[in-house]
């Protein structure tokens, strides 16, 4: 039944899109911005590359990965105008001292010039729940790092913040206005107008109330893909 329906002239994950699509553009109002300041990335991770096609014939073009293997392996087969956002953990398994996420931003520096490409724009970020599960650097070393990409990585573009938060937002909006807060304050730091600024939070669960407070870029995945099945693990 539901490989008879996929196969119908309505993908579900273009109907399931446009859902996604209308709620964030009304959240955007709310926050008293276009619906078009708010970019929705669909996230395929663990999805096979013909449900993205899907996507892709519906006319969306923003897609992101979180696996770099994942990522390597969907992205030729896929076409070329899409505009890919990896939003995975880069580390350096070297580097644990306080000065492995500077090292990190000069490893990718070094890797846009090695592969002779146009400077790369990237994001950093935080860790706002301060969860020892979720990656990303201490909300009061934005600043430092920012710094560090401008004036010490050529080859980067500092685009904007991105965090992930907690679970349950409910009870936890202060994670979602602690990157808010670090995005002034690097903005601040940096002379960047803060409309030219990237927030990136929300996620399925929680993307409605991320726009509200500011967020430009949402990652979405399950509520647009269904949800994700891992062959190794419980799923949560
Ligand atoms: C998987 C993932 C998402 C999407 O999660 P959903 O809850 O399925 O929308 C967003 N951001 C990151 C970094 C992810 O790994």
């Amino acid at each position: 039944m539901a490989a008879a329906a996929a196969e119908g002239a309505a993908a579900p994950v273009a109907a399931a899109m446009r859902a996604v699509l209308a709620r964030a553009g009304r959240a955007a109002e709310r926050s008293g911005r276009a619906a078009e300041a708010v970019r929705v990335v669909a996230i395929g991770k663990t999805k096979p590359v013909s449900l993205l096609r899907q996507l892709y014939d519906a006319g969306h073009r923003s897609f992101g990965e979180n696996y770099v293997q994942e990522f390597v392996t969907k992205a030729p087969q896929l076409p070329e105008d899409i505009r890919w956002h990896f939003v995975g953990h880069l580390q350096s398994n070297k580097v644990k001292s306080l000065v492995g996420n500077e090292k990190i931003a000069n490893h990718l520096d070094r890797a846009v010039v090695s592969l002779g490409r146009e400077p790369l724009k990237v994001m950093v970020q935080v860790n706002t729940s301060g969860e020892e599960s979720k990656s990303g650097i201490d909300p009061s070393k934005c600043v430092e790092l920012a710094k560090h990409v401008k004036l010490a990585c050529p080859n980067l573009i500092l685009s904007g913040l991105m965090t992930i938060g907690m679970k349950d937002y409910s009870s936890t909006p202060e994670n979602f206005k602690a990157l808010a807060n670090c995005k002034l304050e690097v903005c601040k730091a940096l002379g960047i107008p803060t409309e030219r600024f990237e927030l990136s939070m929300g996620m399925s669960g929680d993307f409605e109330q991320a726009i509200e407070l500011g967020s430009t870029n949402v990652r979405v995945g399950s509520t647009i893909f269904g949800p994700r099945e891992y062959p190794n693990q419980k799923q949560n």
